[in-house]
């Protein structure tokens, strides 16, 4: 670390001295790579310019809200992580508990198939043909929709669902598997509709079978209905795990304030997966969570330590930088982002276009200082100094 002196000199000097203003009016080095800035940078030069310059020569905040705030984010990663592992425990849970619901129901109505066959006035024969008959029109059918773009032509509402996956592995969702919520078909194209149709006839075609070759019908029946209560007992476990981790994760949201059926699509675990860059303005950043609400990805800033009256615009510069970043990679624009004090206490920061100029002005300016130096604090309020974690490498604090 420099003498005191010289920190106090050098939080005036450009960083990037030899950057150069390029038609759109962003710096960039000698080889053309427009001069970095993060969201954290966005946030400290709009808190003051000084303490920025001071974040960027090495000089980290210092005190025990820094530290609280560290283990705190920690904290909300956890919270966060577990709440998305128990929603998505529960989506499984409950796809495999509907999968082996309906594979009782084809059971019981086998039972009764069985047993009252024999006594109908129709010959085993006739509704074996019958069954085959089915069978070959769901074929039909099938065939048909999954060659044809028939949701189009019928205008079946379609539920967009981004599908960017940030930070790599840790994020899981359940897509369902024939058909991902987005889908929306086309020519040659076959979705849970398709399949749906594909299955009942498969199932027909096997029935169809059984009534030929089942002689013993009174022994089918005895086979049918233990397989029937024995596949009961394993579906209803199923279901309880699914409302067991749906407890838990609906009492993971109260407990921590978090809107029933949020879907997390990333948490920041501070390892360095999740990192958003937009290298066309020089912008990168990693917010603390993203959430998916109505369709769109929505960037989550956490605020720990005091909770003030109006959320300071520091803060919001960063949400701004986080909403940008999830547009530039995502190509969905959210219509807003998040800051939130503590656990109840949230803000919405709109994402329109005074924003989007607001945040292309700071980043300019930013990339400016770096190349031409200057950083001035930006405030007379000795209070916010006092408060300040770099103020003991300060050259200009209102307070000692
Ligand atoms: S002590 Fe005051 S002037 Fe210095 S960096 Fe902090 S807020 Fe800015």
């Amino acid at each position: 670390m420099p003498e005191a002196t010289d920190e106090k000199t050098v939080a005036y000097e450009p960083t990037h001295p030899q950057a150069t203003l390029n038609d759109e009016g962003f710096w960039g080095d000698e080889k053309g790579a427009l001069l970095a800035v993060s969201a954290s940078d966005l946030e400290r030069y709009t808190y003051c310019p000084l303490s920025w310059s001071l974040a960027t020569r090495g000089h980290a905040g210092k005190g025990k809200e820094i530290v609280q705030g560290q283990e705190n984010h920690k904290e909300i990663h956890r919270v966060y992580s577990e709440y998305q592992m128990l929603r998505v425990q529960t989506k499984r849970n409950l796809i495999i508990w509907q999968w082996w619901y309906a594979i009782i129901l084809v059971l019981v109505i086998d039972i009764f198939l069985f047993r009252g066959i024999d006594a109908s006035e129709f010959s085993t024969v006739e509704i074996s043909k019958l069954l085959v008959t089915w069978a070959i029109s769901c074929l039909v059918v099938g065939i048909g929709a999954l060659f044809l773009p028939w949701r189009q032509l019928v205008g079946m509402e379609i539920t967009p669902r981004p599908s960017y996956q940030f930070g790599g592995e840790q994020q899981e969702f359940v897509e369902p598997y024939f058909e991902p919520r987005g889908f929306e078909g086309g020519w040659f194209e076959g979705g849970r509709i398709e399949v749906a149709f594909f299955m009942a006839a498969i199932v027909l075609v096997i029935h169809s079978l059984a009534l030929r070759f089942a002689s013993n019908r009174e022994q089918a029946t005895y086979v049918l209905t233990v397989v029937a209560i024995g596949w009961t007992l394993i579906a209803t476990v199923q279901l309880q795990r699914a409302l067991i981790a749906n407890s838990k994760s609906l009492s993971i949201a109260a407990d921590n304030d978090i809107q029933i059926g949020t879907e997390i699509a990333y948490s920041d675990d501070e390892k360095g997966s999740g990192l958003l860059m937009d290298n066309s303005i020089g912008l990168r950043g990693r917010p603390d969570q993203i959430v998916i609400i109505d369709g769109e990805f929505i960037p989550v800033e956490q605020k720990t330590g005091r909770v003030p009256k109006k959320p300071h615009d520091s803060h919001s510069m960063q949400v701004l930088a986080y909403a940008h970043l999830i547009e530039a990679t995502t190509g969905r624009s959210p219509p807003y982002g998040m800051l939130r004090y503590g656990e109840e206490n949230l803000h919405i920061v709109n994402w329109n276009d005074d924003a989007k100029s607001q945040l292309i002005e700071a980043i300019q300016t930013i990339q400016g200082v770096m190349a031409n130096g200057g950083a001035k604090r930006n405030h007379n309020r000795p209070g916010k100094c006092k408060n300040c974690s770099r103020r003991y490498a300060c050259p200009d604090p209102l307070t000692q």
